[in-house]
This record gives C-alpha cells, structure tokens and sequence, in this order.
C-alpha cells in the first residue's frame, strides 16, 4: 500500500507526483524535469506557484482560444450557474445547448443541422464512427464498416479512436485491442520532391485513396481525416487540394467523409472551419478543444439531415443509443455561446489574418536559419523542424526545448524535432515578436 504524503511537509509539486498520475508522461522523467505547479492565469500567461509568469504559446493544449480567465467567458459561465449547473440530455433540454446548435449549424449554412454532443474530443470521434458504422447497417449494408485514416493521423486514444490514430508511440502497447483500419498515405506537404508542389503530393495522395476505394468500397463505411493540418502527428500540413479530391471520392464511393476539426476547427485553421478552405463540407464534423475556449470538457459531432433521418423511425433500436452523462452539458455550452460572440463581436477571424501574419513576421529568423527545415504555417499554426544532424540527443530534444523555453517565460512544448506555436488570438504584435525571439533564444542555447 501507498503511504500518503503530509500536505505540511511536502511541496504541492511532490504530493501530485505522489497521488496524481499525469498524463501522456513517463512519471520517471520527472526526476529532472520539472513539473510545473500553476496557481492561476491571465490572459495569454499562466503564473506558478512562485510568481512566474509563463507565455502560453500552445493555447493550454490547443484548447485556449481567448485567453486565461478571459471577463466574457467567466461572465457566461456564472451567469448560467445561477440557472441550471448540469442536466441529463436524454429527455431534456435547455437553453445553451439549443443556442449553440443553431449557431453551429448556421455557420456551416445547414448543411451540418445536427449536433451531438460528448466531452471529450475521442468521444467525439468514436460518436462520429459509430453513427457512420449503424447508418450503414440501417442502409442494408452492414458490411461497410471498415474505416480508412491517414498515415500520421490522430484522432484520440480511447479504443476506436486509437484504431484510426496512426502515431505509433500512442498505439505501440494497445495494437492488439484495436481494430483493423486501412491507412493511406498522408498528404504532407512535407513529401514534396524538389520540383513537386504541395498540391502535386496531394494529388499523389489522392491517387492511393482512389486505388483503396476502388478495390475496397464495399467494405468501407467512411474516411476519417484531420483537414490540412495533422496536428499531434508534428503538426504535418497539406494543400487544400487534398480535401476536394477526397469529398468527391467519397462521394463517388459512397463513402462517409469524417472531418475531424477537434484541432484545426473554431478559428485556427484561419476559417472557422478548416474544410472552408475547399469550400466542402463532410459528413461528420467534430469539434472540441477551442469550442469551449478551454474552459470546459466539450465535443460534439455534426451531420447531415440525410444521416439524421435514416435513425428516425418507431423502433427504439433505429435510433442512435450512444451516451454520456455530462452529454451538452449546459455551463460547458455557456462558454461555447460566449466563445461564438467574442468570434463575432470582436470579429476574430479577419483580426487573425493580420495576427498570422504577425506570427510569419516573428519567425522569419527560423525560415533562414539553416538548422531549420520545412518551415510552415496554416492560419494561426507555425511549425517547423530542427534537422536532425543537429539535435545532440533526439530522444530528449522536446523535453530539453521544452525547459529551456521555461527560461525564458515561454510555454511550448515541442513534438519531437518538431517546434511549433499554437498561441490564443488575443497576441498583441509586440507579445509575438517576443515570442519568436525568445524561441530562437531558447533554441540556440539547446543546440549549442
Ligand atoms: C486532441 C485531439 C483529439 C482527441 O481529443 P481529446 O479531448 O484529447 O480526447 C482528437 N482528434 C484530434 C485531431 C485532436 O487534436
């Protein structure tokens, strides 16, 4: 048995290490690095325990989109508690959730006029290929319900999520629990040979679909992809191309397209919706992460009135009988609403043009810096990759980037050779220029 830590002897740092099992960590790894005590944040900083401030240039895992403790969100979220905290889905209803459905729907002009809501960005996916799946089933083709993902794709680490997620470190020890899935090369503009463009990999990527889905659609209940950005897989990027080549594929095969936009959706693709830039929309749409501005747990999965329709009949067992007890939960749907007016009342999308072209200005240094490759950028996510020649150890490059930032007032936490910003839209130009400059910083002192 565990002995449990006096609170009067031990640090707060010491006691989680003891009682609290982190996640996505190696617990041992904590020896050296520091586990970082938070006691509160403010705007686009985060202030530990001892007082120091930290810039959070990853939006608290791509979740925050307005800042820390941001006045409006607060505002809606108290105001909301005063009338009903939480409520069961089944049965019932209320006013956020309707509000923030219609308003979903209205910006994707109807197209995406259902919503269906979980908490976390896996349920999501897993309510997303579950529907796909029974709505074959319901079709008289129950036979398609294999699922195609791309090579180097995420999309969360519960067991059907994991099945589609390609990133071997997430999947190495759970392969045997996981389903078979078809994985098609990525469309990573990355691949592009020294006379292609990012399209021409797109095409090329494209093709292998067509192959798959030629030999293959009969089995096939849908394609599940990250639209332009593959954001866990070292934030990979690809023409939009991709994504109108793979519509009109499914469409051809008859199979269900899954954008998942549980990374890229809400703003940070530089549309609300990253399928925008094709000017195509899915079947499925995920969302979480930004939706709730980071506050609350919030996911939801959109489809069509087709999809809809084919689960409404008499018999109980048509319908969709998937759920979760904090489903639409009414104060993570008040952060949701808020986070949809500050979108539009501060109109956020157009002010975030000139804010990633602030972020390309403060990163110009890495474009010329001959250590770096594949510099990249898609709306407010920059990334690039240190070359492997010159990275000392590999294996400990994030997490020795990832200290030496600390130094320097910053929050980024790098994929593998990968560096990478995420940063809230709430940046002035000055805060990005320092940014980038104490990323160089940081860096230098890593390779040095
Ligand atoms: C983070 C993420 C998920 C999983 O969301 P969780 O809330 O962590 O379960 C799924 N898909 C994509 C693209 C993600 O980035």
């Amino acid at each position: 048995m565990k002995s449990i830590s006096d609170p009067n002897q031990t640090t707060l740092v010491d006691r989680s290490l003891d009682a609290v099992w982190h996640p996505c960590t190696q617990m041992k790894h904590h020896e050296s690095l520091p586990l970082i005590a938070i006691s509160h944040g403010k705007g686009a900083y985060l202030f530990d325990e001892q007082g120091n401030s930290m810039l959070d240039c990853i939006s608290s895992w791509w979740t925050n989109l307005f800042g820390h403790s941001n006045p409006c969100i607060n505002k809606a979220i108290n105001s909301q508690l005063e009338k009903i905290e939480h409520v069961m889905l089944a049965g019932f209803t209320h006013p956020p959730v309707v509000e923030l459905s219609e308003k979903l729907s209205a910006l994707t002009q109807g197209h995406l006029g259902h919503v269906f809501y979980a908490s976390d960005g896996a349920s999501a996916v897993e309510i997303a290929l579950k529907m796909s799946h029974h709505y074959w089933r319901l079709h008289d083709q129950p036979q398609k319900k294999k699922f195609i993902c791309l090579e180097n794709g995420y999309h969360g680490e519960t067991l059907g999520a994991l099945a589609v997620t390609d990133v071997a470190i997430f999947r190495e020890a759970y392969g045997s629990l996981l389903q078979d899935v078809f994985t098609v090369p990525s469309p990573d503009s990355r691949k592009a040979q020294a006379s292609e463009s990012a399209e021409d990999v797109a095409k090329q990527a494209a093709k292998k679909l067509e192959q798959l889905l030629e030999a293959e659609h009969q089995n096939i209940a849908a394609l599940i992809i990250e639209p332009l950005v593959q954001c866990a897989g070292q934030m990979a990027m690809y023409s939009p191309e991709y994504l109108k080549l793979a519509r009109a594929l499914c469409d051809r095969f008859d199979v269900h397209l899954i954008a998942d936009e549980i990374a890229v959706g809400c703003g940070r693709s530089g549309k609300f919706f990253a399928c925008e830039h094709a000017a195509i929309w899915p079947d499925f749409l995920t969302l979480s992460k930004g939706i709730s501005g980071g506050y609350l747990p919030l996911s939801l999965s959109m489809t069509t009135d087709k999809i809809y329709r084919a689960f409404y009949g008499d018999k109980i067992q048509q319908g969709f009988l998937h759920s979760h007890s904090y489903t639409g939960n009414p104060l993570a749907c008040a952060a949701a609403l808020a986070c949809l007016e500050i979108f539009e009342s501060e109109s956020v999308l157009e002010k975030n043009i000139a804010r990633s072209a602030d972020l390309a200005k403060a990163f110009t240094w890495a474009k010329e810096d001959t250590r770096i490759a594949h510099w990249r950028q898609q709306g407010m996510i920059l990334a690039f990759d240190v070359q492997p020649e010159y990275l000392k150890n590999q294996a400990s490059f994030a997490r020795e980037m990832f200290s030496a930032s600390l130094a320097e007032g910053l929050l980024i936490r790098p994929i593998g050779n990968t560096i990478y910003v995420m940063p809230p839209y709430i940046l002035s130009a000055e805060q990005t220029m320092q940014m980038g400059a104490s990323v160089q910083r940081a860096l230098n002192r890593v390779l040095a």
